[in-house]
């Protein structure tokens, strides 16, 4: 019998994959995913979702290391399964650029991704301006099909699923024994965590099906990802910038610098734009607290702050955040919380 009333606020990559985790690892818990938007209007939707990881300065490589290698290998299982489109996850190849030599030469996931190599001379000439490069499988993992297909997985593992905005945590105190906040920007109206700012990226769709492999200049700003149906060019990393809507001027710049890095996609038609608002924060938040939520102690795990990675650290946190949940059961289990 489910004892143990788990709510998790958020259905985007992190709150979904995190919700999958729970009702899989702790049949004690009936899961319900709160959310505002579902897919396909989270912010995780409009990721291009290649698996990828700039350093997050405070959080031990250990640590980042473990979240990379636990997304990496669940998601080259779901690749290389009959799944696999239905569930929009494909290996990806291809080239990360350099203007100058990077301060690190490899990053560290270099060994958890597949045949990680110096690019060669002959490879470089046709990347103008650049001194350096790598080449590399990784995976794509596109959450307009992921995301449907993650919670039809955790509505089999006995999910609820209830679409509602909350105003606060203490509204969700009196119905749930534990709360898991997975709201990535939501967070800052949802806790007050000013240490959470939107980093507005821009990107368009475009079509070019002849294109097969990704190209990264490694400054993060221009990069051109094949997917199953369609291209994804960008892009801009405005931190602190609210604004949804196209800017005419990013656009025009960032199909000016993928056609100097792709001279083909002058023939590539645009499909269309799209702007989302990544969870910038120093370091990603994944841990619990006890917050008092209406006369009651109320177990409080967090895994929200993943910003331009969360499509990469969230199956990583994700199982973070369930050791979070064991732990904090066993030190408050729900009947003593009166
Ligand atoms: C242009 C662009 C390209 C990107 N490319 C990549 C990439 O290639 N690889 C990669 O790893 N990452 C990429 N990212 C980053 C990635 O999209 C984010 O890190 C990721 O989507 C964060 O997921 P999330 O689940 O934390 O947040 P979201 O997807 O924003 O989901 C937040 C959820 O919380 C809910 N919520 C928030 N507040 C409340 C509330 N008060 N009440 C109820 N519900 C609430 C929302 O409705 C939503 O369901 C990209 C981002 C952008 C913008």
């Amino acid at each position: 019998m489910k004892t143990v009333r788990v709510a998790v606020v958020g259905a985007g990559v992190v709150g979904v994959s995190t919700a999958v985790c729970i009702a899989e690892a702790l049949p004690l818990c009936s899961v319900t995913l709160i959310a505002d938007r579902f897919s396909p209007d989270t912010t995780s939707d409009g990721a291009a979702g290649i698996l990828f990881a700039a350093e997050f300065p405070d959080v031990p490589i250990a640590t980042q290391r473990r979240w990379f290698r636990s997304s990496f290998r669940h998601l080259l299982a779901i690749a290389q399964s009959e799944e696999a489109p239905e569930a929009g996850v494909t290996l990806s190849s291809g080239w990360q650029i350099f203007k100058e030599l990077p301060e690190t030469p490899k990053p560290f996931w270099w060994d958890l991704v597949i045949g990680f190599r110096a690019m060669t001379s002959g490879e470089l000439r046709r990347f103008p301006g650049h001194a350096c490069g790598q080449f590399f499988t990784t995976l794509k993992c596109e959450c307009r099909s992921y995301l449907p297909w993650l919670q039809r997985r955790f509505r089999g593992a006995g999910g609820r699923v209830e679409r509602r905005r909350v105003g606060s945590l203490q509204e969700l105190g009196g119905d749930f024994d534990l709360l898991v906040n997975c709201s990535g920007l939501g967070s800052r109206a949802l806790l007050g965590d000013m240490q959470v700012e939107p980093v507005r990226g821009q990107v368009l769709q475009v079509e070019a099906p002849w294109l097969q492999h990704f190209i990264r200049d490694g400054d993060g700003k221009t990069y051109i990802y094949p997917g199953v149906r369609s291209v994804t060019i960008g892009g801009t990393r405005q931190a602190g910038d609210w604004r949804l809507g196209e800017d005419q001027t990013d656009t025009e710049g960032i199909v000016e610098r993928c056609r100097r890095l792709e001279p083909s996609l002058s023939r590539a038609k645009v499909l269309g734009c799209w702007v989302g608002l990544r969870p910038g924060r120093r370091n990603p938040r994944v841990e619990k607290e006890l917050l008092q939520l209406g006369g009651r102690r109320v177990p409080v795990v967090h895994n929200y702050g993943h910003g331009g990675w969360g499509v990469t650290l969230a199956w990583g946190t994700a199982v973070d955040a369930v050791e979070l949940v064991r732990q904090s059961l066993q030190e408050t289990p729900p009947r003593s919380k009166l």
